[in-house]
């Protein structure tokens, strides 16, 4: 059952382009603990040995296998309520993070996941880093983006932090799109 949520919500994040070869990552809260994919896992073929569960607030054998963003989905579980998390590569998100300090989604999408606010602007970000600046940032936001990486999604369920995710991107692409467009137009 568990499985099944990692495999489709994998799979689909890498067949819509949300994701590539081993990145992004994703993880459940179970109680004291956090199911979370392993460190180099693909997500579009996960398996049952994929799934790594360790402490929210503890270590055990097995944390040496978890995703290189153990701390950030920790930190996460720490200070909000969150159930689900995903962590993806959206690519025209992270063009729209390189350019600016907060993204506002198209009128359908504001709706549902708000203004979505790019953490650690102008600063050099390495996997795992900025997890108490995410953490907070999602007490407040369903969707946040770490400037130039990707971003990370919170939801009751891994299908709802997912559906945020795509709905940001898409919404993205969009906003890229018509950058482009006045781009041309003013050259014309
Ligand atoms: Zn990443």
């Amino acid at each position: 059952m568990i499985l099944s949520q990692f495999q489709s919500v994998g799979h689909d994040l890498f067949s819509r382009g949300l994701v590539c070869s081993s990145s992004g990552n994703l993880s459940i809260r179970l109680g004291e603990n956090l199911i979370i994919t392993r460190r180099g896992s693909q997500l579009n073929n996960l398996e049952e040995n994929d799934l790594i569960e360790t402490g929210i607030n503890k270590n055990n054998r097995a944390t040496p296998l978890a995703s290189v963003e153990l701390p950030v989905h920790r930190a996460i579980y720490k200070q909000t309520s969150a159930q689900a998390i995903v962590h993806a590569h959206p690519p025209h998100a992270i063009a729209l993070s390189l350019t600016d300090k907060e993204i506002v989604p198209n009128a359908e999408t504001l709706p549902l996941i708000g203004k979505v606010p790019v953490l650690g602007y102008g600063a050099e970000v390495v996997p795992g880093e900025l997890a108490d600046i995410i953490a907070r940032a999602l007490k407040e936001h369903r969707v946040v983006m770490v400037h130039g990486h990707g971003s990370f999604a919170i939801g009751q369920l891994l299908e709802e932090a997912y559906s945020f995710t795509a709905e940001f991107e898409a919404s993205c692409q969009i906003s890229c799109l018509l950058k482009s467009l006045k781009v041309n137009t003013a050259g014309a």
